[in-house]
């Protein structure tokens, strides 16, 4: 699979920490570039049939459909696409106008990954979006009236602007816009953000913990109540609309990660980072240099990996895999941590797997780096 990062937005959204520039001056050298570096690496996935393609930012519906196009070009010079392969594009509803999403209908993309957010004006301005409350759903309507089915949306709940009333009445809009497939986040301060510093000079109030826990919940219920399955903590699927995409990362498959700050995997030990520069990366490319950095992972950082990414999806971690991978020794030290948090009722033992059962979830990052093996 291949994740290919588009790193332009609009406008810095207050709580994000992403690579991006808000300056498209250098667009038209990053698509040089991008191609580039999608030639330079063609030998390094050995599966040369992808399953799954992912445009992400940054914003990726800043691209014209031109654009776009030109991209698969390049990628389909080197790459097949399975039957029935996943191809997201990233897009913010301020740019599903109905000339780009009738422009989108022509290219091989056939799921969408809206960053809606909120449906509430008064949100989406703390949050600094480049849209309305309009906007976020009249966008995702053209897209279905286009023939996009495959649509997936971004909420963020926890934010100081809404409440629990507001957040239920988000869930309500986003299930009668009948999309099947959601992502959804608690507001998070990042470190460098507007957020952070508004939060710091008390401009604002910080996201509380307590409200955000209660709709977390919340959602989990009228999510499952309206035909969704909650697969990952901060992801819910219609049944057959799991993100492939994601679940391949999950489930640790080789990816290639094509651009400024993009990641990469070897599908072993073996991980990759580019440059989070717009600048050094297309010098770099111009001068045919790969501008990446890399680490060999030790068995430990795979094995904590493993627990971090399982212990966040409903598939849990396979007890069999953990056993045949790692040193007996990391495994025994685990499983007696694992013991003791069974008996809490913390962790369960489902075919041979290991969850958290759902009602955790809200804690499963601190409960995976308790089972941490330092
Ligand atoms: S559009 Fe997305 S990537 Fe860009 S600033 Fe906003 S949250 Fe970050």
């Amino acid at each position: 699979m291949i994740y290919l990062h588009i790193p332009f937005c609009k406008q810095k959204c207050s709580y994000c920490n992403f690579h991006f520039s808000t300056s498209f001056r250098g667009k038209d050298d990053m698509l040089q570039a991008l191609k580039k570096e999608l030639r330079l690496r063609k030998d390094e996935l050995e599966n040369k049939t992808l399953k799954s393609l992912y445009f992400g930012g940054g914003t990726p519906s800043v691209l014209t459909g031109d654009e776009i196009k030109g991209l698969f070009d390049e990628i389909l010079k080197y790459y097949s696409f399975a039957d029935d392969i996943e191809i997201t594009l990233e897009t913010n509803p301020d740019d599903l106008d109905a000339a780009f999403v009738k422009e989108l209908a022509s290219t091989p993309v056939n799921r969408l990954s809206v960053g809606t957010q909120s449906f509430f004006d008064e949100d989406l301005k703390l949050m600094n979006r480049a849209h309305n409350a309009s906007e976020a759903d009249a966008s995702i309507k053209r897209a279905q009236d286009f023939g996009f089915e495959n649509i997936s949306i971004d909420l963020i709940y926890g934010s100081p602007t809404s409440s629990l009333v507001m957040w239920k009445e988000n869930l309500n809009r986003a299930v009668a816009l009948e999309v099947p497939h959601i992502s959804s986040y608690a507001l998070t301060v990042e470190p460098k953000t507007a957020l952070e510093n508004w939060v710091r000079t008390q401009k604002i109030t910080a996201p509380a913990e307590e409200e955000q826990n209660e709709e977390f919940y919340y959602m989990c219920d009228f999510l499952k109540n309206n035909g969704f399955e909650h697969y990952e903590i901060s992801n819910f699927a219609k049944p057959g609309f799991h993100s492939r995409h994601n679940a391949a990362y999950w489930q640790y498959e080789p990816y290639l990660g094509i651009g400024p700050s993009a990641h990469s995997y070897d599908g072993g030990s073996r991980r990759s980072w580019n440059i989070a520069n717009n600048a050094l990366y297309v010098k770099n490319l111009e001068a045919a240099r790969l501008p990446a950095e890399s680490e060999i992972l030790k068995e430990k950082d795979r094995f904590n990996e493993l627990l971090m990414i399982g212990l966040r999806t409903v598939w849990g971690v396979d007890m069999k895999k953990l056993n045949d991978s790692f040193n007996p020794e990391i495994v025994h030290r685990f499983s007696l941590d694992v013991e003791s948090k069974i008996n809490e009722g913390i962790l369960r033992v489902k075919d041979n797997r290991l969850v958290i059962p759902e009602e955790h979830w809200f804690m499963a990052d601190g409960i995976a780096s308790d089972l941490f093996i330092i």
